[in-house]
């Protein structure tokens, strides 16, 4: 009878299991209008290099790079977790040669999130608190290749370095840059313009993972520090330095009207209602402004 009883219990357990391996496979790419479809295709940024276009966090993701060598294929970011098959075949649309290597800008999941997927066949390489961060939170996809500063890939005469030059968008972003080619994908340190829906991006500091929106505007001076033209944003199109600039001046502007207000008695429940940012064209949520509050108060 307790051997009956265990076998029940084994056989619901396997039924559960299944359940839960057809779920996992029924997470599936959404379907997107042929207009959007078309926006999402793989496109030429320089020779040898390609992005795979990303808008938002919710559908389209963030923004892929593809550097293409005779040796081989690195990818920056990886999408969701459903974005393995449509990633390999925009990568297969532009070359045969396989990926052997994937760098992660952080670890959310609409950058990070097939790294699982890509790992049999390829090297993950993210900062050590981007991996600390996707370990943390439960996610899949781990990297097992870690640095701390900047480290760099050489694949066919070609040179891919990672840098981080401290927190922002989290405590382990990483400024992907290709030097022969003076373009850098900075993840979301940098994103720009509109989602898919027509709605406004704006910068998000992730205190939870380690972001600071106060140590932000100097991590881009950093990032200004690489010598490049063009600009691959976490989500948005390709842009320039100057459009860097813009984008940590804004964040600038942002913490010094915090700041005048906490000096003018403001308080975290009022904060939000005594800050305007809509000059600046990101419609940020009051609690990021609260989030600036306590920075700068040392509540956090
Ligand atoms: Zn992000």
């Amino acid at each position: 009878m307790r051997e009956l009883k265990r076998i029940g219990v084994l056989s619901a357990l396997m039924v559960l299991g299944a359940v839960l391996v057809v779920a996992g496979r029924q997470q599936e790419r959404p379907t997107f209008t042929p207009e959007q479809e078309a926006r999402l295709q793989i496109r030429e940024v320089a020779d040898g290099l390609y992005v795979i276009p990303g808008f938002d966090g919710g559908q389209s993701g963030g923004n892929v790079a593809v550097r293409v060598t005779n040796d081989g294929v690195l990818i920056v970011d990886n999408k969701f977790a459903y974005s393995f098959d449509f990633i390999t075949e925009q990568v297969r649309s532009v070359t045969n040669q396989p990926i052997r290597y994937v760098m992660n800008t952080h670890h959310h999941g609409d950058h990070a999130g097939s790294n699982a997927d890509f790992m049999p066949a390829a090297e993950v390489i993210a900062h050590r608190n981007a991996r600390a961060n996707i370990i943390r939170n439960n996610l899949t996809g781990a990297p097992p290749i870690t640095f701390t500063h900047e480290t760099a890939v050489f694949l066919g005469g070609a040179e891919v370095q990672a840098h981080h030059f401290g927190r922002g968008h989290t405590n382990g972003d990483s400024v992907i840059y290709f030097p022969d080619l003076r373009v850098i994908h900075t993840g979301d340190l940098f994103i720009y313009g509109e989602r898919l829906d027509g709605t406004t991006l704006a910068p998000f500091w992730d205190l939870a993972n380690g972001g600071s929106a106060t140590e932000w505007p100097a991590t881009l001076t950093g990032v200004l520090g690489l010598d490049f033209d063009e600009v691959i944003p976490g989500h948005g199109p390709v842009l320039g330095r100057a459009e860097v600039r813009t984008f940590r001046s804004n964040l600038e502007t942002v913490i010094a009207r915090v700041a005048a207000e906490v000096r003018n008695g403001a308080t975290r429940d009022n904060i939000a209602s005594r800050v305007d940012t809509s000059d600046l064209g990101w419609p940020l949520a009051p609690v990021r402004l609260q989030d600036v509050f306590d920075e700068l108060t040392g509540a956090r």
